[in-house]
């Protein structure tokens, strides 16, 4: 077999399922990490950071922490051709494999510094408010919700959801018992309204509903869908390989459509499954096998494939409760709190990250 050494590995997007993957292939071949932001993030506990920030400490860390045999480029990626990687400040990055995991764009700061600085600034504005409202009713919202209500049960949280039921991604019975739980920790729920922030302005402690109705809130976070980061890729070599939704269609290999040696991994994929950290894991791990196999000349029909999982997802309520969507069970309460909201599954990101 020939050898893998000095085979060039791109990957574009340093988050759940490409930092994993850079990890792992670092000593098989030369590796470029590409993201916008010096550090990787445990998306699934930032909305514990808010209300303590120490939390943050842990589940933000440098890329250089557990990616120490490559290069990382710290820029967005804007372009791809076929044999390089363009980036917004102005690099042409080569590559033999090209792994595309670029998710979500969450806009967050570049440096790590800065992103501890913002959990801190969000977690002062929760503790002076009295009030709270959160616009937005999917897993980020009513975690934040949860969060505040358990941690500060003395304030008064307003949440209000464009949609009708909470959790619209899991099934009807999950949303109900999230509606009760949150109902019974005093939130208040409002659904099938949305509410418009332009016509909001700073230091206004009213807000109008979509359905007329008139809100006194201090603060406000927005909770709403984090749009795919497929932008770029639409006016690239992949543009064909883009649905209508904005993911890139792979097949069973995790190849993008039509490509022999460009892969998508993570949520940007049009995989028919629940779109979850654990997963993109999963994709990272059988993507850095097939490469491992394709860059010591192994066959093609030697590759490993992808089978979509079942639904399957737990939504923490706070410390110690949470809402889970089994394959064939909905469950709330302390087992799934026990699972996942505890640590929100921190120590175990790092352990796989190959730090403490
Ligand atoms: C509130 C909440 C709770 C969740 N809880 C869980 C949970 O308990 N368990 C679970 O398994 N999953 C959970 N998830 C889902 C999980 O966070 C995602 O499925 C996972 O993060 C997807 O990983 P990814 O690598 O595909 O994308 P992301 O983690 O979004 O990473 C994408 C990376 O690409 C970078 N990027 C974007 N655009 C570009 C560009 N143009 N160039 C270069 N880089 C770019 C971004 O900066 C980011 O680093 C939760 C999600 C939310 C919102």
């Amino acid at each position: 077999m020939a050898s893998s050494a000095g085979k060039r590995v791109v990957v574009v997007g340093g988050g759940t399922a490409g930092g994993l993957l850079a990890k792992t292939l670092q000593f098989q071949a030369d590796v470029v990490l590409i993201d916008p932001k010096e550090y990787f993030e445990i998306t699934w506990a930032s909305l514990r950071a808010k209300v303590e920030p120490p939390v943050a400490e842990r589940s933000t860390f440098k890329h250089s922490d557990y990616f120490t045999n490559g290069r990382i480029v710290i820029s967005y990626a804007v372009g791809i051709t076929e044999t390089e990687v363009l980036t917004s400040d102005g690099q042409q990055i080569p590559y033999d494999y090209l792994v595309v995991a670029s998710g979500h764009d969450d806009c967050v700061p570049r440096n790590r510094s800065e992103r501890l600085e913002e959990y801190q600034t969000e977690n002062e504005k929760i503790k002076s408010a009295d009030s709270i409202l959160i616009i937005g009713g999917g897993p980020t919202g009513v975690e934040l919700a949860a969060e505040i209500a358990v941690d500060f049960p003395e304030k008064k949280v307003t949440l209000v959801h464009n949609k009708p039921r909470l959790l619209d991604f899991i099934g009807p019975k999950a949303s109900r018992k999230t509606l009760d739980w949150l109902t019974s920790k005093k939130v208040e729920v409002i659904l099938g309204q949305s509410v418009d922030l332009n016509s909001h302005s700073d230091g206004d402690r009213t807000y109008q509903t979509s359905g007329g109705e008139t809100i006194e809130a201090d603060r406000h976070f927005l909770c709403i869908g984090r749009p795919l980061s497929t932008s770029w890729i639409k006016e690239s070599v992949l543009k064909n390989a883009v649905d209508a939704r904005g993911r890139l269609m792979v097949d069973e290999h995790l190849r993008v459509k039509g490509c022999k040696n460009v892969f998508a991994i993570g949520d940007i994929t049009d995989v028919p499954e629940l779109k979850q950290g654990y997963l993109a894991q999963s994709h990272a791990m059988l993507t850095a096998k097939n490469l491992k196999l394709l860059m010591n000349g192994g066959k093609e029909s030697k590759m490993a494939k992808y089978k979509p999982a079942s639904e399957m997802a737990i939504v923490s309520l706070g410390r110690k409760e949470g809402v889970a969507q089994l394959p064939f069970a909905t469950i709330i309460g302390c087992f799934p709190g026990m699972l996942k909201s505890k640590d929100l599954f921190v120590g175990k990101t790092r352990k796989q990250m190959g730090l403490k």
